[in-house]
């Protein structure tokens, strides 16, 4: 039965829109949702109500807006089952993702909550003996904008921190993911009676972006963008807000490596792969989409890895809880990795598991013999499709590892620390786990990437101090000295 989700929540109320567009489950086609389509003026609507409200939201005491995020936390765990429930709906989500992010979604809002009673600035000397600080204040609107592969915690993550410290949202989900990514927040905002206008939900087709996405961007009242999605959007976002000298934030793509030393438990390395590369049908920005293997255990490696491989279960999510592999979001994203697929073993990549597509279901795939002219060597899959290369040294390792326009997370698996983190610190990511999967996330931590993944962090102060304007105050006590002649 499809559900109709026909209104925006704008200033605190259901706004309905004339248009709307259809929402559909990946893994049977069928239309799960039909959903509002916002168009440029409503958007202004919400860009002004978020306006309205940021004196009064702003004005209230720390401690009042953590409470407010601590009921949004308590709502969510409250909602937990209807999350995962429109995870696997709307998105295409296995039963252990869908739990994965709803359990993870209150913590995000309790760390907010926690931020404001950290520092909001510091005390600086002064050569007259002014009081003399540099004092963090919140800026006022910020649209936050969200892609589809984990919506609900992605969502979180963009508009906690900044609505903690006193800013108000317009948040606009991925047109994939309406509800999960963006209505499920209107609803819960809505229970714990959270005053108006503090965050408001557009949600458009694929159609309306360019329209709605000008006015969440270029809009003079909107202040800061927090913008997770592709590398593409992200830099022209990054440059509108540039030319507007708005602040910004975009967390974007990755072809995260993960580097096995023949140091390494192969068997502890190849579960750690595992998971990296197909956990969510290898769709999360971090996931591992190059293992490097030192030559000596290679082919042990790729042997226990494919072992491993061939036990994933592949199905729709609905029917049933075993079924670790769903579908991947759309027919692009199918096409897309089958092109990539395609040229590889054009190429000469050989498939050691895996390799057939029906429809958007893609089985999990290994691929060895690649080489540097090959698509799939740098271009972000994005889906159950991972590559294993072998290395002769530490220093082959990571100049493979940094051949990349990508630099979002990594792993190195060893058993001498010492060495793992010489070779974290060569490489060229925003985030290094050693003895981990690069598939790693904390709410209060600065999560984000280099090069090509992206420009600021997300996460705790990181996140508070971005969507923030340090100013600096002083108060004379009568000793700072004028020039006579004044
Ligand atoms: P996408 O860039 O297509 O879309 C992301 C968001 O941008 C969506 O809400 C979309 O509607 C919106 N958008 C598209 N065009 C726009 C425009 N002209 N103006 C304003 N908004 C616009 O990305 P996607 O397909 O939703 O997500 C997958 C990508 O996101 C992958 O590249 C993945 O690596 C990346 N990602 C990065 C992180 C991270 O933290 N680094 C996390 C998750 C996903």
């Amino acid at each position: 039965m499809t559900i109709l989700m026909d209104k925006l929540y704008v200033g605190g109320n259901w706004v309905q829109v004339g248009e709307q567009f259809e929402n559909i489950n990946p893994a049977d086609g069928s239309t799960w949702a039909e959903i509002a389509d916002a168009d440029a003026e409503i958007t202004k609507s919400a860009v002004n109500s978020a306006k309205s409200a940021f004196n009064n939201w702003s004005a209230l005491s720390f401690n009042e807006r953590a409470k407010f995020l601590l009921k949004i936390a308590d709502e969510f765990e409250r909602r937990k089952d209807d999350l995962v429930s429109a995870i696997k709906s709307e998105a295409g989500g296995t039963f252990g993702k869908a739990m994965f992010e709803s359990s993870y979604i209150p913590g995000i809002f309790r760390s907010a909550a926690s931020q404001n009673f950290q520092p909001i600035g510091e005390i600086l000397p002064s050569e007259y003996g002014k009081v003399s600080m540099a004092i963090r204040k919140p800026i006022g609107v910020i649209s936050v904008i969200s892609p589809w592969n984990f919506p609900t915690l992605l969502s979180a993550r963009g508009l906690a921190f900044p609505l903690a410290i006193g800013n108000c949202i317009v948040l606009k989900p991925s047109e994939e993911t309406p509800y999960t990514g963006g209505l499920i927040f209107a609803e819960i905002f809505e229970a714990v009676g959270m005053p108006n206008g503090v965050l408001n939900v557009i949600t458009c087709s694929k159609n309306k972006v360019d329209e709605v996405g000008a006015v969440l961007v270029e809009n003079p009242n909107v202040k800061g963008i927090s913008f997770t999605g592709s590398t593409p959007v992200g830099r022209m976002i990054s440059a509108k807000a540039g030319a507007h000298l708005k602040k910004c934030c975009v967390e974007l793509g990755g072809k995260d490596p993960l580097i096995v030393l023949e140091d390494a438990d192969i068997v502890k390395a190849a579960q750690i792969a595992n998971f990296g590369s197909f956990f969510h049908q290898g769709q999360i920005c971090m996931s591992v989409e190059k293992i490097l293997v030192h030559e000596k255990i290679y082919e042990e490696f790729v042997d226990i890895f494919v072992s491993r491989v061939s036990k994933l279960k592949m199905g729709n999510p609905l029917e049933n809880d075993e079924n670790v592999i769903g579908p991947v979001i759309n027919n692009n994203q199918a096409k897309k990795i089958k092109i990539q697929l395609d040229d590889a073993i054009s190429k000469g990549a050989k498939v050691e598991i895996g390799g057939n597509i029906q429809g958007r279901f893609i089985e999990p795939t290994v691929l060895t013999n690649i080489s540097s002219d090959m698509l799939i060597y740098d271009e972000e899959t994005f889906g159950p499709v991972v590559t294993v290369i072998p290395f002769r040294n530490d220093e082959e390792a990571v100049n493979l590892a940094n051949d990349s326009q990508y630099g979002l997370s990594s792993g190195v698996i060893t058993k001498d620390e010492q060495r793992g983190f010489k070779i974290a610190n060569l490489l060229e990511t925003g985030m290094c786990h050693v003895n981990c999967s690069s598939v790693n996330d904390e709410p209060h931590i600065p999560f984000g990437g280099s090069k090509s993944s992206g420009l600021g962090r997300h996460g705790g102060k990181w996140s508070a101090e971005l969507f923030a304007e340090t100013r600096w105050l002083t108060l004379d006590r009568g000793k700072r000295p004028f020039p006579p002649v004044f």
